[in-house]
């Protein structure tokens, strides 16, 4: 299996050299050149099996024997052991067919461990093998940043720099990147806001003289291997439902579009699959697209569920690509004029989109309502990015003798503003992590420059 760039000139490039890439040398992402599929026995084949074990088993073609199996499923049950959930994403039925998918019992309790609990080993794996050692960068306004910490804390062969925006993440999520006090995690926190901080980020990507030579990493969601892993628990909660006896749907809480594509994937390798629901907040790129063709960007919008606070939604490239039928030059025209102006789909993709996805777009106002509704209803406070998707998959679910699979992307503690405003108490913290707020914190301000931040890079990796 080789992977190629959805704006089709760049290289071809193997599992291992995906994984340590990122973005394509032309503007695009990488996806596999063939989708591998799963039979309908092998999907049959496992039901009850743990989660370590349907991820091995979804992952293993992607992997392309680049790893002998025995150390890839070691990685694997690795990843998932720091879980504090036996089955790692638990379902909870909310209703007579609507059920929630729990992706928030991971390190830092938001979906992103799922995939950045094996992209961390990966990398380490790798890097390991040919004798090298990396840094990451990346810049956080929240979720992202702890989530690749707490997922490279154990990786000898990395040093991990986090960039927030100093005094302007919420005090749970700067702990739970400043309370790591692992001697390869470095976390910045720039005077100056998000902008800045990505900004120095794409600076030292797009020029990375300051590092000597050391290879610069990224584990943003247009890294291959985080929608690899995200396949897993679409197969893993159908076949939980029944699946492939009996078809499910999905909604998506969505922004840069990372976690429904992996949805997408597990369809297209053979996963029944009746719908994707979309759930956005007001910033609704998505929506706008799918339900009116509007292919534009807006202005930001800073909302109660903040890590699906995007103006362009990075992963929709990979979409794009199969609804254009793999016409990467069709993609990066497309892409292109979209930089500069609004733009629409072309009438064939759109319909082969509308075939998959629907979408709703849920603001502010709604999502507290929703918040309140679904309590009344369930018993269970919901955080605010899947409060967006309760009620999407209620607005958008077609069938309703399919059943309907809500991605729970975070848990509520994490997001207690929202939980507050709509008249909760707040919700407490897991009981391994109610001593956060009193844990020691290592942070280092430095000034929105980027020569200042490279400088600190370059004289602190190992
Ligand atoms: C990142 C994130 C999302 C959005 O996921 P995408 O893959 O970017 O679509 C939704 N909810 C939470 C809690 C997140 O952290």
């Amino acid at each position: 299996m080789r992977y190629i760039s959805t704006r089709g000139r760049s290289p071809a490039l193997s599992f291992e050299e995906v994984v340590l890439t990122g973005m394509a040398s032309d503007g695009g992402l990488y996806v596999p050149a063939e989708i591998p599929t799963l039979s309908h026995d092998e999907l049959s084949a496992m039901a009850g099996l743990s989660y370590a074990e349907i991820a091995f088993r979804v992952m293993k073609p992607y992997v392309n024997g680049e790893i002998d199996d025995a150390t890839f499923r070691g990685i694997v049950e690795e990843a998932y052991a720091t879980f504090s959930h036996d089955a790692v994403v638990p379902l909870n039925q909310l209703d007579a067919n609507h059920f929630l998918l729990e992706l928030f019992h991971g390190p830092t309790l938001a979906f992103k461990d799922v995939a950045l609990q094996l992209l961390g080993r990966l990398l380490d794996h790798f890097l390991r093998k040919r004798g090298e050692r990396a840094v990451i960068m990346g810049a956080t306004s929240g979720d992202t940043g702890s989530a690749a910490i707490e997922g490279c804390r154990h990786c000898d062969n990395l040093d991990i720099f986090i960039l927030h925006p100093y005094q302007r993440v919420s005090e749970v999520q700067r702990r739970q990147m400043t309370t790591v006090l692992a001697d390869n995690v470095f976390n910045i926190a720039i005077e100056g806001n998000f902008d800045d901080a990505q900004a120095m980020v794409k600076a030292s990507f797009a020029d990375q003289g300051f590092l000597g030579g050391t290879r610069l990493v990224a584990v943003n969601s247009i890294n291959w291997a985080r929608i690899m892993a995200q396949i897993v628990y679409y197969v893993a909660s159908a076949v939980a439902l029944g699946a492939p006896h009996r078809a499910v749907s999905f909604c998506v809480p969505s922004a840069n579009f990372g976690n429904v594509f992996a949805g997408y994937m597990a369809k297209r390798m053979g996963l029944p699959v009746t719908q994707f629901i979309i759930a956005t907040n007001a910033n609704d790129i998505l929506h706008r697209t799918l339900a009116d063709n509007d292919f534009s960007k807006q202005e930001l919008v800073a909302t109660l569920a903040p890590s699906m606070d995007i103006v362009v939604s990075s992963n929709f490239e990979r979409l794009l690509f199969e609804a254009y039928e793999r016409d990467g030059a069709a993609v990066k025209a497309l892409l292109e004029r979209f930089q500069h102006e609004p733009t629409a789909l072309a009438e064939a993709p759109l319909a082969r989109l509308r075939e998959s996805f629907a979408s709703h777009s849920v603001d502010d106002a709604t999502l507290l309502e929703v918040i309140r509704e679904a309590h009344h209803r369930t018993q269970q406070i919901l955080d605010p990015h899947t409060a967006t998707g309760y009620r999407a998959a209620e607005v958008c679910r077609g069938d309703a003798a399919v059943p309907v699979i809500t991605l729970a992307t975070a848990h509520p503690a994490k997001f207690a503003e929202a939980v507050v405003k709509a008249g909760f108490p707040g919700v407490p913290l897991p009981p391994h992590m109610d001593d956060l707020l009193e844990r020691e914190e290592r942070y280092t301000v430095l000034p929105a420059e980027l020569s200042a931040v490279q400088q600190f890079v370059a004289e602190n990796r190992r």
